[in-house]
């Protein structure tokens, strides 16, 4: 069996995707930094709704159990346009028959926080690996719309 050495990573962008790729490398040892534009890592919008290969995902990480258990099971789904009328349907039953997880939804921070958690935990490494780069120009931009 080959074996695998730990490495060193930077992963720009502290979103769900980022975060859950930092997660994923630290469980296996990783030396991660995270690079995040923005002042603070926290989600923006309102909820997610998280689909079984999402959650799949998410149990590799090891913040599956965790989510279902703070997320509300959307018991059914589709897509309208905008009459109404419905486009598709989705059957979360049949769903959580074949891939053992209907979809589960919830608001973004919880799943931010949730990793962000996970990424600390799984190391030993100390918490002050995010480093947040605020580029001028973006703030610039910012006050010129204040
Ligand atoms: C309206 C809407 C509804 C959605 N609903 C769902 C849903 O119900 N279920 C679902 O599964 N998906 C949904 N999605 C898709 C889902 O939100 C995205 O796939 C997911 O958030 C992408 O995560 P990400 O980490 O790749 O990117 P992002 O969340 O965009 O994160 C990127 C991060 O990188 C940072 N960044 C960018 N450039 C730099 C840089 N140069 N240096 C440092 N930091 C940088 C940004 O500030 C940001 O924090 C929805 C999307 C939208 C727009």
């Amino acid at each position: 069996m080959m074996a695998v050495m730990a490495g060193r990573a930077v992963v720009v962008g502290g979103g769900i995707g980022g975060l859950a790729s930092a997660v994923a490398l630290r469980r296996r040892s990783w030396q991660v930094t995270v690079l995040e534009q923005r002042s603070s890592i926290s989600e923006v919008g309102a909820g997610i709704t998280l689909w079984p290969n999402a959650l799949r995902a998410l149990d590799a990480t090891g913040v599956g159990d965790r989510i279902r258990s703070v997320g509300l099971a959307q018991v059914a789904g589709g897509i309208r346009d905008s009459s109404g009328k419905w486009l598709s349907r989705t059957d979360t039953g049949a769903m959580a028959r074949r891939f053992g997880d209907g979809m589960i939804v919830l608001q973004r921070a919880e799943l931010s926080t949730a990793l962000s958690v996970a990424r600390h935990r799984d190391s030993n490494l100390d918490q002050g690996d995010v480093r947040r780069r605020r580029r001028q120009r973006d703030d610039q931009h910012q006050g010129r719309h204040r």
